[in-house]
């Protein structure tokens, strides 16, 4: 790559939370990016921020769990920006319940977005990266890898996901691509918000009690997880490669 050739980023879920704070992040360090989520025109927003602060951005719809949609939606940033060489999988849903009422459904739903959804991006992009000799994954787990009540398929699938980061690096190592984990602890986003509807809780209230839990006596915002992520996707990070950043106001184990 020439110095005066701009990296192309994809991120996933990137309507809005950390997605949107990722691609906004990522586009200040001077990439052209990818924001990528389900409906393209919930895509608008992260699209303009980025447009508006003199970056170049596109909205991509697709669904990360559907293979053809992928595909679909790789070759067209190709086409579009350029070759990817940046992949935030960041994409993510919630079907919280108690392993006795939590339905195959619910199941299928978490697990296919996470796990099925970043295996098939990473699948897609790493080609590009191949070519290109260069390469930045990093997947969105989370503290509940560790185990959390009521969140049986989205601690395995966020546990599922720090073993395929690992896996990564060491089979993409050699064509100078690094794969990262990032595990934020509790984000102040939509997806917190409805965990608090779902308890019964007012958000401020919920924030307040997460907060008095959490070291640094504050829950995280999203722009705490795009710091990271900028760290891992940067030039300089080449030689850290297979861990995982528990980004959560203190330490976790
Ligand atoms: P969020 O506000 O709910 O945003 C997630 C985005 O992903 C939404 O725009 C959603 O679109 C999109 N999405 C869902 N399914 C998709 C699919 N199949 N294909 C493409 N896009 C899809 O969530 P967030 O809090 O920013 O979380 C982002 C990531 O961080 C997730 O992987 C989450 O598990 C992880 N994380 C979050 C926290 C936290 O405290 N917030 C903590 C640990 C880890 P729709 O709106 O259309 O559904």
């Amino acid at each position: 790559m020439s110095t005066t050739e701009q990296r192309v980023a994809i991120v996933t879920g990137a309507a809005r939370g950390i997605g949107a704070a990722t691609a906004v992040r990522l586009a200040a360090e001077g990439r052209a990016v990818a924001v990528i989520d389900l409906d393209e025109a919930a895509c608008k927003d992260t699209v303009e921020k980025i447009t508006a602060a003199g970056g170049k951005a596109i909205a991509v719809g697709a669904d990360v769990s559907d293979e053809a949609q992928v595909e679909a939606a790789v070759s067209r940033v190709a086409e579009e920006l350029g070759a990817p060489t940046i992949l935030v999988n960041n994409a993510g849903v919630l079907r919280d319940n108690l392993l006795f009422k939590m339905s195959a459904a619910d199941w299928d739903t978490v697990l296919n977005v996470h796990l099925r959804g970043s295996f098939l991006m990473t699948k897609a992009v790493q080609k590009h990266m191949v070519d290109a000799g260069f390469g930045r994954i990093v997947n969105l787990s989370s503290s509940s890898a560790l185990g959390n009540r009521g969140q049986a398929n989205y601690s395995a699938a966020k546990a599922g996901l720090q073993g395929f980061t690992k896996t990564l690096a060491i089979e993409l190592g050699k064509f100078g691509i690094t794969a990262n984990a990032v595990a934020p602890g509790f984000i102040a986003t939509e997806m917190t918000k409805a965990t608090a509807d779902r308890v019964g809780m007012g958000f401020e209230d919920f924030k307040k009690a997460a907060a008095g839990q959490i070291p640094v006596q504050r829950v995280g915002e999203p722009e705490d997880i795009a710091n990271a992520i900028a760290f891992f996707t940067g030039e300089a990070a080449g030689f850290v490669s297979g861990q995982v950043l528990y980004v959560a106001g203190g330490p976790l184990n």
